[in-house]
């Protein structure tokens, strides 16, 4: 066993950092304030490579692996969790279901501009009455000419307002109920229209979006076979999922290497406040919660870049990251005291942005059934986001 990066892995990694602590850090907390989605923060990172990062070469991507890929997500998430989960679902949730399940001549066709930051991918799966329970969406599909008409609405989209390609969710046999009637369909921005923009808690240089579709699409939108979108879709989160871990990490990591500095400065009781044992004890469980959370997630990564299962590795990935995130970052708003509740200081940012990884692409909840399921055994029902 080798926990030692490659050398490429390292580069990547030290690419990302230093542009993440030129480019994206120093205005993290204005976007956060103004709302603000820095769309030219990608154009940026498709000239470092970092739109396609795990992308074979001959799709217009870096051709590094997938852990390359989680440790991009991690220090662009550690300078501002918006800036990551753009790339993320542009990445995880468009791009690499595109190569997978795409044909020849949808791979050469739809992914060259994704990898290449041209366009910008959006996933558009959850609806209003169909989120954890994905398998009950509306959405339909029927067969128009030698196409398909596609007629809804969906929610809580990212990115949908600067994206070019939707990767969405239909289904094509309305009298099957459930999971098996499902198809999934590659879309352009001219075939959405966004009708909305959701106020959050936090992540808030990312967008997330309410969204109508009714387009006529030729029938080679159709993304693999008809009635298996549902294994599309899963098979996406299953991936997707350890790069909402990487994203966690990022963000605790942040949190961590402001309490400790800040631990280190401050004085009360005429001593700085990391000389009491108290703090000191947070601290190391911050480092060594990371710690854990950062090798669950490089485990799961390696298994899925060697094409080993990894839904359970990534459940777990996901599940202690995000939930260690939650809590660590409160935790350093409890070192740096009152001034970690305002605004000076941006652990505050770090706990509202944390709180989300626990939510999307699959809430803890529906990871906890994923790994029960594994690990005991059970016969998948295939209902959820999982
Ligand atoms: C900021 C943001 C960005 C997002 N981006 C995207 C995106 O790009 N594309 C996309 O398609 N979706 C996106 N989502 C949607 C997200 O994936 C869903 O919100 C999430 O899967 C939960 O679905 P829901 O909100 O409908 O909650 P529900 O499914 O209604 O769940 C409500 C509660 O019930 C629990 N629950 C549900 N089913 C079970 C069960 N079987 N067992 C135990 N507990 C259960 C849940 O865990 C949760 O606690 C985004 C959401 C947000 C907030």
């Amino acid at each position: 066993m080798d926990f030692e990066l490659s050398p490429e892995q390292k580069e990547i990694q030290a690419l990302t950092r230093d542009f993440v602590r030129a480019e994206v850090e120093p205005h993290a907390a204005e976007w956060d304030r103004e709302h603000y989605f820095p769309r030219e923060v990608f154009g940026r990172l498709a000239q470092l490579g970092l739109m396609g990062v795990c992308v074979p070469e001959e799709y217009g991507g870096a051709g590094a692996d997938f852990l390359s890929y989680m440790l991009v997500l991690e220090e662009l998430s550690r300078g501002d969790a918006g800036v990551g989960v753009t790339v993320a679902v542009h990445t995880s949730a468009v791009t690499l279901p595109l190569l997978r399940f795409g044909t020849d001549e949808q791979r050469t066709r739809f992914v060259p501009p994704l990898a290449h930051g041209e366009l910008i991918g959006a996933f558009a799966l959850t609806e209003a009455e169909a989120g954890s329970d994905a398998g009950a969406l509306r959405t339909s599909a029927t067969r128009e000419g030698d196409g398909w008409r596609i007629s809804g609405a969906k929610q809580f989209i990212s990115t949908a307002e600067y994206a070019g390609t939707f990767l969405l969710f239909a289904r094509t046999d309305q009298d099957t109920p459930g999971a098996r009637g499902i198809s999934a369909f590659v879309l352009d921005a001219r075939d959405v229209s966004v009708t909305g923009r959701e106020e959050k808690l936090g992540l808030n240089s990312s967008t997330t979006n309410s969204i109508s579709v009714d387009a006529v699409v030729d029938a080679d939108r159709l993304l693999h076979e008809e009635g298996k979108g549902f294994h599309v879709a899963m098979a996406t989160l299953d991936g997707g999922r350890i790069g909402i871990a990487a994203q966690a990490v990022g963000i605790a990591q942040a949190a961590y290497d402001v309490a400790r500095e800040y631990a280190k400065e401050r004085h009360a009781f005429g001593r700085p406040i990391v000389s009491f044992q108290a703090i000191q004890h947070k601290l190391a469980d911050m480092a060594t919660e990371i710690d854990a959370a950062r090798l669950l997630v490089h485990r799961a990564a390696w298994l899925k870049q060697n094409d080993q299962p990894h839904t359970e590795a990534g459940a777990k990935a996901k599940l202690f990251a995000s939930e260690m995130a939650r809590r660590q970052t409160g935790e350093a708003i409890q070192i740096l005291g009152g001034y970690g509740y305002t605004k000076e200081f941006p652990v505050e940012r770090y706990y509202r942005d944390a709180k989300i990884t626990e939510i999307y692409e699959g809430t803890s909840e529906i990871q906890r059934l994923v790994i029960a399921r594994s690990i005991l055994g059970l016969q998948e029902p295939a209902l959820t986001q999982s």
